[in-house]
This record gives C-alpha cells, structure tokens and sequence, in this order.
C-alpha cells in the first residue's frame, strides 16, 4: 500500500477531465502537493493509506475554481460608487480615488481580502491584472493561492509608474523576480487598446514572448470602444491586434463582448484565452459575449468576477450560474451551456484561458492538488436524486452558493478547513479595510463639497483665479461694419464664431456655474475651421465695481472639456440647466497700451432682441484693474455708446429670465 499526504474520501468526485468522469463514492489521493489518483473510494481505499484521511460523503470533491479574470486589491474599492456609466464611474470615481489611494500596502491589503474571499468560496487560481502587482503577488502568495498576476501598462501615468517606459521596465523585474515560483505565474497586462499605444503593445507582446508568460488584456468591452477604434484604425479590435503582433503572445482577453465571427476565428487561430464576465458586462450595461458561438468553435473560454467595484464581489458561483442562464436567455435555447459545461468553464476552460491547462483545472494525476470540497446537504440544494450521476452538475451549478464550500486546498496545501481560513486572519483584514474606507470616504465627502473641488479632480485645471475687467452692452442694432477702423486702434486676430453654451447651475453657497462651451470657429465662408470644448467655472458673486458698470468679474476656472457633456452631466448633477447659443465676431485690440478683446454677441438663443458689445481685458491686479476701467470707458465713448445701454447681466442672467417669461 503506497503512503500519500492526504486522502479525500466519501464524496461525489467530478474530476473535469476530457472524460468527465464522475466517481460516487469516489477519492482523491494528495502527494507532494500534486495529485496523486483519482477514482472509486474502494479502489483508493485499497491501494493508498495515508495519515490524513479527510471524509467528503455529502459533499462534492470538484477542482478549485479558476476566475479567470480579476483585480483584486479593487475589494477595498467595492461599493465605493455604483449604478454609474463606464466612463463617470472610471474616470470621476475610480481613478481620482486610485491615485490618491492606491500603493504597495493598499494593494496587498486588497489582495489578502481578496483571497480570503476567494478561498471561502472555493477559487483556487486567479488571473489578476492592476497596480503594484509586487504586492498583489506577495498577498497571494502569502494566502497559499495561484495566480497569473499581471502588472497593468498604460499609456499615462499609473498609480505605480509615471510613465509606460517605467512600467515596463518595471514589469520586466516584476517578471524576472517571480518566474518559477510554485503559486504565482508573472504576467504583462497592457490595460486596452485604447489605453495604451501601438508602440506599448508590441513592446508587451515581444516581452511576454521572450519570458514565456501569459498577456492580460481588456478587449472588445464595449461598443463605444469597438465603434472608436473602427473610426481611429479603419478597422475591428481582434484583427487590429492580431496585426500589431500582440496575439502572437499566450492572451488572456477579458470580456470580447462586441467580436464578430471573423475575430472569434482569429482568436481561435492564435489560441487566444477569452475571460467572459457576465455580472461585470451587465452591472456596467456592455452587453453580452457571444459565448454559445466561441463554445461551439472550440475556443478556450473562463470564467471572471472581473474587479469587485464592478461585480460586487468574487463569487464564482454567481458568475457560472450567470453563465449558464444568460447564454440561455440570449440564444432563447434552454439546452445552451449546461450546467456541466458551465462548471468547466469555471474549471478546466478557465485553466486552459490562463494557459494551464496542464496544470491545473480538472482533477487528474499529476496535476496540482487544487481542489475545493463543497456540502451538497443545505436545505437549498435538498434532496438529492440517483437515477441521473449527471444530475450533479446541475446541483453545483443551479443550487449550490459560495457559502457551501467547507475545505480548500492548493497546491496540496490546505487553505479552508470546515470553514475556518487557516492562511488568512479574516477580522484583522476586515478591521484594516474599514480603516481604508474611512479615508476613501473623507476624501469623497471633501471633493463633493465644492464645485470646484469635484472640477479639480477630474480635469487639467488652471488653478489660479483670473480676474477680468468687463463691460456688457446691449446695442439695439448692429454697429456699422467699420466701426473698429479708427486711428487709435490695433486689431489683432479677428474671427467669427459660432458659441453653443450650456450653464450648469448649482444651488452650493457660491452659486457656481459651470459652463460647457462648444465653440466653433467659423472660416470666411462661414464654414467650421476648428471647434474648441471648454470648461468655464464661476460664481455669481462680483469682485468689484467702477464708474460705468464696469466690472472686475469673478474668479474663473479654465480647463479644456476632453468629456463628453452627458459625462459632466452625470458627474456634476447640477441642479439646473441653462442653453445659450450666439454668433460671436470677435477681435482682439490694442488700446492705450492694453491687449482689449471685444466681442459682439448675437444671441441665437434665448431669442433676444439686438447685439451685444462686450469689452474684457485681463488683469490680476488693482490698480492695474482701475487703469483698465478706466480705459473701458474711453472705448464705449469712442463707440459712442450711451450708458443706459450699459447692461450689467450676463447673457446668462438674460437667458434665464428670457426662459422664464417664455414659461409663464
Ligand atoms: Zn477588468
């Protein structure tokens, strides 16, 4: 009789090999940290003793669970903001709080949560992909848990690198450091195509192939990108990146949810891995991977939670039983991904999407011993029937919960013994992310305080205040066309413009608006030459005021609008919104030693009667200020302008009480 480490005997055994081999009562025999044999308890029985014999009856022996795509220290990030678009929910939350927050020690916080996690609910092997993957390696490997952790590349600057060239400098050390160690596989994670760049990619794809290590990447997520990438590269994702080199690399791409035919034949061709995520493609509206097709090609498709900020959590349960329904209610086909091939997605096809498949995965000899034993006996997953051994899987897949899992080990390693974590002090990781919170907390609450701090956040803002000194006058009709050739002027850059402004207005103490400007520059024949977003914040207060309503306006913040107005819309919430549009002839003039500019406004809408003349020049000092006021009223007397035409309210002001009459 051949001595093991550790029997597992009593229990329904789904091996997950090419077979699908089922043994009840079945066992499997663990020998330095691999698998030893798999098959009838009595058989086992027979030939193996060993001095650990672990009782499994009433419940399942199955191999640990692979997610397949994941990041992982993002735990200490779930809950944080939800029910937002992509784009408000990365660039206005995610990010901002990221760069703020995220470092070494976060990261492997993060991680440690992660896993204690992942190990309750039976996942043994995980493929990672964010910042400070050193940490998330180490977290990981201190948990006893595999993972194929990637160190995230972007084109701009990361949390943990300031530039691409660093990053992947780094990555390289990252690489060279954890190669060859039993439980983490180092991989390269260029983040998107969109997030990064050409060069980027093929960089990647040469380093991945000279280590031998997997590449991680988004593809295809979402229409939007899939639409972009058409307009910016004349063509579709898969193809595009199977030109640049990448899938020359061992890929593992997350969530193809907009792929066609074509690209599921190229992916099939390079044996791209695919990561489909179902709960994160719904919670984010993507849509769904076409996975039934991929399937039915052959292609190597997993199972991911993707992050916890965007799932909740790393339940692999909830995602194969996802799996298998939404495949169902897509193909309106109830015989689609079943039960038994949701369970290996989740297994072998996640191992065989994260490149090993020779591994891990299914419970064969020589394989590592990763595996999970789950009860069977919950009221939710009760009675059990006998006339199909098949029947199993739809137990697992359709009844069974993450909470069913009692025992987890990995790499013969035992992680969850009758529910207790034996690598992991589950309260003092929940106590140190509680503390992280309260942070994260303090510094959101402080942002949304002001206008101006939520601007700061998520734009390239000039942060100092420009002061300028204004006139406003409203001309009942158009001045002659040469009413700026005079003697005393110097007219510089004249131009014509179209301005589509929307005010956002807000109820805060300084009674911000923001404005989001779309102006558009107009040539000689009055076609568009160039359009400018801009982003315009100011208050309502006034700083000053001199003879002739002359103004020294309020501070204003300037930044580029590199948004889209739904993005501002739905990231400020403002509490009103205002629309005006003007034809803008606009020149720059120099007078009595000052740069003025002077514009003479049309409004288009409201619909208001006349033109506006409106003078600026800016200032940032006082007595600079009067010198300038005082040179305003030169101006309008050389316009000839009266001052009952004077009008002291913006446009804005004017619009707004335009709307107002038009709703009474
Ligand atoms: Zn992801």
């Amino acid at each position: 009789m051949k001595k093991v480490d550790v029997i597992l005997t009593g229990g329904s055994v789904a091996t997950m090999n090419g077979d699908f081999d089922l043994f009840t009562p079945g066992a499997v025999v663990v020998r330095d940290g691999l698998i030893e044999a798999v098959g009838p308890a009595d058989e086992i029985a027979g030939a193996y003793g060993a001095d650990e014999v672990v009782d499994c009856s009433g419940c399942a022996v199955i191999p640990g669970l692979v997610n397949a795509h994941t990041h992982a220290p993002m735990t200490l990030l779930r809950g944080l903001a939800d029910d937002l678009r992509l784009d408000v929910w990365l660039v206005g939350y995610m990010m901002p709080v990221e760069r703020e927050f995220v470092g070494s020690r976060f990261c492997w916080l993060g991680t440690q949560l992660a896993c204690a996690e992942m190990i309750r609910s039976g996942t043994t092997c995980f493929a990672d992909m964010y910042y400070y993957e050193e940490a998330v390696a180490d977290a990981t490997a201190q948990a006893g848990l595999r993972a194929v952790c990637a160190e995230t590349v972007l084109r701009f600057p990361s949390p943990d690198a300031l530039s691409h060239d660093e990053s992947l400098g780094d990555n390289r050390d990252f690489i060279r450091r954890w190669q060859g160690h039993p439980l983490i596989m180092p991989a390269v994670g260029p983040h998107a195509p969109y997030t990064t760049t050409t060069d980027l990619l093929r960089e990647a794809a040469q380093m991945a192939q000279e280590f031998d290590v997997p590449l991680h990447i988004h593809v295809a997520e979402t229409r939007q990108e899939v639409e972009d990438h058409q307009a910016e590269h004349g063509t579709r994702v898969v193809p595009w990146l199977a030109e640049q080199g990448v899938l020359d690399a061992k890929v593992i791409a997350a969530h193809c949810v907009h792929i066609d035919e074509d690209e599921m034949q190229i992916l099939l061709q390079h044996g791209v891995g695919v990561a489909h995520n179902p709960t994160s493609n719904l919670k984010l509206a993507s849509g769904v991977a076409p996975v039934t097709r991929m399937l039915e090609l052959g292609l190597n498709v997993g199972i991911g939670t993707d992050g916890p900020a965007s799932n909740n959590d790393l339940d692999m349960w909830e995602e194969m039983r996802l799996a298998a329904l939404l495949a169902k209610g897509v193909t309106f086909d109830p015989t689609a991904l079943p039960a038994r091939q949701a369970l290996a997605l989740a297994t072998i096809g996640g191992a065989r999407a994260l490149h090993m498949g020779d591994l891990i995965g299914s419970l064969e000899p020589g394989k590592r011993a990763d595996l999970a034993v789950v009860e069977l006996g919950g009221v939710h997953n009760a009675p059990e029937f006998a006339r199909d051994p098949e029947a199993l899987y739809a137990r697992l897949v359709y009844a069974a919960k993450g909470s069913d899992v009692r025992d987890v080990m990995c790499q013969g390693r035992w992680l969850m013994r009758e529910r207790r974590l034996l690598t992991l002090d589950e309260q003092a990781l929940i106590a140190e992310a509680t503390q992280t919170a309260r942070k994260i907390d303090a510094f959101l609450i402080q942002r949304e305080e002001s206008v101006l701090s939520k601007l700061l956040v998520i734009a390239q803002v000039a942060q100092q205040k420009v002061f300028e000194v204004q006139v406003k006058v409203l001309l009942s009709e158009p001045p002659p066309e040469d009413f700026l050739d005079k003697p005393e002027f110097v007219i510089l850059k004249p131009s014509l413009r179209r301005q589509y402004d929307i005010y956002f207005l807000f109820d805060d103490p300084y009674r911000s608006r923001l404005r989001y400007r779309e102006d558009e520059v107009l040539d000689e024949g009055g076609e568009v030459r160039d359009v400018f977003y801009r982003l315009t914040l100011t208050s309502e207060k006034k700083d000053e005021e001199y003879d002739k309503s002359v103004l020294l306006s309020r501070s204003r913040f300037d930044a580029p609008a590199t948004r889209s107005l739904r993005f501002y819309r739905e990231y400020f919430k403002p509490a009103d919104e205002v629309m005006v549009h003007k034809e803008r002839r606009r020149c720059h003039l120099r007078y009595g030693g000052t740069d003025f500019s002077i514009n003479l406004d049309r409004l288009l809408q409201p619909d208001l009667e006349g033109v506006f003349l409106e003078i600026k020049s800016r200032t940032w000092s006082g007595q600079d200020a009067e010198r300038k006021a005082e040179l305003i009223g030169e101006l309008l007397e050389l316009f000839g302008v009266q001052e009952q035409e004077l009008v002291k309210q913006e446009y804005l002001d004017l619009a707004l009480e335009a709307t107002r009459l038009e709703g009474d």
